[in-house]
């Protein structure tokens, strides 16, 4: 999505480590016009998917999840990193990444996941997988299907978008980094 590429290219700084900071309009700050454009695409990407829920993580995702949610009529669920006073009854929690070997601590209740769900999962990032992963366990034991993720930024030098399209997930990131420069700034995007 060129819109985004050049809004990456024009506001985003490349730190050391890899990390790619959109903080003044994706993660902190919000541009609401760009997620809004985001949706659309989205839901211009998954038209041909029958999605009766959109899945997402705290706290980053929820606002491009709620936003996108408004193109396709459905509700956001977002996984929670804790236990608060919102989570009663029975959860779906604490899933192991095998890959990663060690437990992602993500909560939703079992009352708002259900077998006849079809879940688009939507995130900010997609670098490793491992908030993913996390999230398509949870779908899978509530017996729902993943129809798709939807990421803003992939950092395709990473594992995680062959990792969970190697599972035949359909990911459909708006931008896709392919390499980044912390001295030069520089950053590629994927064609
Ligand atoms: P993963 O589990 O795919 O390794 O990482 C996903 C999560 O890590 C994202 O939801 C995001 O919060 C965070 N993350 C990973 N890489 C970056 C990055 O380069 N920049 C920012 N801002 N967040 C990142």
């Amino acid at each position: 999505m060129k819109l985004l590429e050049e809004r990456i290219r024009k506001d985003g700084t490349v730190k050391a480590g890899n990390v790619l900071k959109v903080d003044s309009f994706l993660n902190h700050q919000m541009d609401i016009d760009l997620f809004n454009e985001m949706g659309k695409e989205w839901a211009h990407l998954f038209a041909d998917r029958k999605i009766t829920k959109i899945l997402t993580v705290e706290a980053s995702g929820i606002g491009i999840a709620c936003v996108a949610a408004q193109h396709f009529h459905v509700p956001v669920v977002f996984a929670k990193k804790s236990q608060s006073v919102n989570i009663d009854g029975e959860v779906y929690s604490k899933i192991e990444s095998f890959t990663h070997k060690r437990v992602y601590d993500v909560i939703v209740s079992k009352k708002f996941l259900h077998p006849e769900d079809h879940i688009l999962i939507i995130d900010d990032f997609l670098a490793n997988g491992c908030a993913l992963e996390g999230l398509i366990d949870i779908v899978n034991k509530a017996g729902a299907s993943v129809e798709g993720v939807g990421i803003a930024v992939e950092k395709g030098f990473q594992k995680g978008g062959d990792l969970i399209r190697s599972k035949g997930i359909r990911v459909e990131s708006l931008a896709i980094v392919e390499s980044m420069d912390d001295k030069t700034g520089e950053i590629t995007f994927r064609s």
